[in-house]
């Protein structure tokens, strides 16, 4: 059943996966901490007892093995799909099952995504067991399974749309297909921002304003030094899901808001909370989510051309190999996944550090807002212990995965910051 190139494929991932298994057991050691920061706020030993030091190694050691051997998964996926002719499959049942254009590519995208959705099923409920052993993810099983349906939809509806479009494009013009769809990719990326808070998130947790009175007026009070307004800050009920901590700012306009996970409310003391409710404010008041928008469709600009050419290439010289009649034949979707994919993921370096600039300017108007450094300190030890992080993680997971600074590099910064007593 599997042609040549389909073999060469699993052959070359399991080579990668060994050598990524090697890598992370014998070679790399993430527990060394520079000889210089022992016994500082960012050395581990100092906030972790035995027990947490051997479970962070081991968990993060297992995470990083996993991350690595998951996002080339997906692509060796899509690219087996259609070498062995199944997404040429899915497009003839489409056709068979109906004339009209919308509904044969509502039938095929939902081949596509169900096929996807039960091989990688199992391997979502490894890593949801895995966290649940280390006592991060707290979910039932039926909550778990409701959460994957309720991505499995989303997912359908968005892919759906994009392969509407995206195939509409290129049939209309072949060589520019990208820069419309760049275009169109504006409003809705704004459109799904705005609705991301009152609509989306909904669906997979409860949201209410904060229950804890005492605090809730002590964290209204910082927010109204901020001029944010008390319908703005939310608390959302995570305790079901996960015993990690934290919170962040969502949506734009009118939804904009800052949420607090219940787990951060219970499990901090009332002045680490306030330092983490300033920092969220920092990425409110400095309108950070703005940035990030502007910053993704620079990205997604260079992407989406490189992309085009990829795709037009591939698919002039390798048609044969991926089974694919034309540029705009709905069967080479997980083609454009692929590329998307990995462009993606080339560039999360880029993406991720322009994160972590923001993420460290929202620490420095947080240590200034509440001169609090004890309290920054242990907030950030409970981050780590409560979702068994890593201080150092290795430098490629660094630049592949962190959004944020690494603990490390936020305790030394606040241990080592000058905060200036007021008069
Ligand atoms: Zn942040």
């Amino acid at each position: 059943m599997l042609n040549k190139f389909a073999k060469w494929l699993l052959f070359g991932y399991f080579i990668y996966a060994a050598l990524v298994v090697f890598y992370f057991l014998a070679i790399n050691d993430s527990s060394n901490l520079p000889e210089i920061y022992r016994g500082s706020a960012a050395d581990p030993h100092t906030f972790m007892n035995d027990r947490q030091l051997e479970l962070t190694y081991e968990y993060s050691k297992i995470r990083h093995i996993i991350f690595f051997l998951l996002t080339p998964f997906d692509w060796i996926l899509y690219l087996t799909i259609l070498s062995i002719g199944l997404s040429a499959k899915f497009r003839q049942w489409a056709e068979s099952s109906s004339k009209y254009s919308f509904f044969q590519k509502a039938i095929y995208v939902f081949w596509l995504s169900f096929v996807s959705f039960i091989i990688l099923l199992p391997i979502d409920f490894f890593t949801y067991q895995l966290s649940k052993s280390y006592g991060i993810s707290t979910s039932t099983f039926a909550i778990w399974m409701k959460d994957q349906l309720i991505d499995f939809w989303l997912d359908y509806i968005f892919l759906l749309l994009l392969a509407i479009v995206v195939f509409q494009l290129i049939r209309k013009n072949e060589k520019r297909w990208w820069f419309y769809a760049w275009i169109i990719s504006i409003p809705f990326t704004i459109f799904l921002m705005f609705i991301q808070p009152v609509i989306i998130d909904p669906l997979y947790n409860d949201f209410y304003p904060l229950k804890n009175k005492d605090l809730e007026e002590k964290i209204l009070d910082l927010a109204s030094q901020a001029n944010i307004p008390a319908e703005h800050v939310y608390e959302v009920n995570m305790s079901e899901k996960t015993n990690a901590l934290n919170a962040y700012v969502t949506g734009i306009g009118r939804n904009s808001r800052i949420v607090l996970w219940d787990t951060t409310l219970s499990k901090l003391s009332d002045d680490e909370v306030l330092f983490i409710m300033a920092h969220e404010i920092a990425h409110y008041v400095k309108k950070h989510i703005y940035a990030g928008i502007a910053a993704y469709l620079i990205i997604s600009l260079f992407g989406l051309y490189i992309a085009s050419k990829i795709y037009n290439w591939s698919i002039k010289k390798h048609w044969r190999t991926l089974k694919i009649n034309s540029l705009n034949d709905i069967a080479s979707l997980p083609l454009l996944l692929v590329i998307i994919s990995f462009l993606t993921f080339a560039s999360s370096p880029l993406s991720n550090s322009f994160s972590r600039y923001l993420e460290h300017s929202a620490d420095v108007y947080a240590i200034e807002m509440t001169k609090d450094k004890d309290a920054a300190i242990r907030s950030f030890q409970k981050l780590t212990i409560a979702g068994l992080s890593e201080v150092n993680p290795p430098a490629i997971v660094k630049w592949l995965r962190y959004t944020h600074p690494t603990m490390l590099e936020r305790l030394i910064f606040i241990e080592n910051y000058e905060v200036e007593k007021e008069k």
